[in-house]
């Protein structure tokens, strides 16, 4: 959401779209709305997650939730070796105040955000494994020794998944991936390729809302 912030500040300032937890939706059964009580599964519920770890996250961001009295919960998914790195991402120390804010949760976007497809390209099959593996196993335990948290949802880089990351996924601990194909979660998702919709420079505040009606069961 780096450009967005005065449309995803409006929208989010309206009252009749709680966001959900995104935490509460991995659910066993994650798309059974009867069996489930994951709140994103109430009518007009969306979980909002933010990937990369940008400063803009603690800079602009926080004090809005901290305006609305931390009524909206938001997942990010970070890449470790940017973090306390990059001039324009966030440090380990805000991290960390986020995670004791209680509305901020912490999940893995590889350690350095690879291009899957190239990097495949660079390497024999078994290599190739071995760092995928390496990528989506260091985030987890880097994350953890870092804030404590535990990343079991992953979103993909650059949106790039298949059959065999999102198993390799499963063998490092995750439960859950996110991709950024924009198309409401239905029946037919599996746990690891689950949809989203990017909120980014190009998709101002009647792009939030169309996505918003898109995925509002009343008008499907
Ligand atoms: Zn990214």
């Amino acid at each position: 959401m780096e450009g967005g912030h005065e449309s995803v500040r409006s929208v989010v300032r309206r009252p009749i779209y709680p966001p959900a937890p995104l935490r509460e939706c991995r659910l066993a059964n994650p798309f059974d709305r009867q069996a489930s009580s994951c709140p994103a599964h109430k009518k007009t519920d969306r979980p909002i997650t933010i990937d990369d770890g940008h400063r803009s996250v603690y800079d602009v961001l926080r004090p809005l939730l901290r305006d609305r009295h931390w009524a909206i919960p938001i997942t990010l998914f970070i890449y470790p070796s940017a973090i306390s790195n990059a001039s324009d991402a966030l440090t380990w120390e805000e991290l960390r105040t986020m995670k004791q804010d209680g509305f901020f949760t912490i999940e893995s976007h590889a350690y350095w955000h690879p291009n899957f497809r190239s990097e495949r390209a660079l390497r024999d099959a078994a290599s190739f494994r071995a760092f995928v593996l390496e990528q989506l196993v260091h985030a987890r335990s880097r994350v953890s020794a870092e804030t404590g948290a535990t990343a079991t949802c992953i979103a993909w880089p650059f949106g790039i998944h298949d059959t065999e990351l999102e198993a390799l996924a499963v063998d490092a601990g995750y439960v859950a991936g996110f991709t950024s194909e924009p198309r409401p979660v239905t029946r037919a998702e599996t746990a690891m390729a689950l949809p989203r919709y990017p909120i980014n420079d190009v998709c101002g505040e009647e792009c939030i809302w169309g996505i918003l009606r898109e995925t509002d069961p009343y008008h499907n």
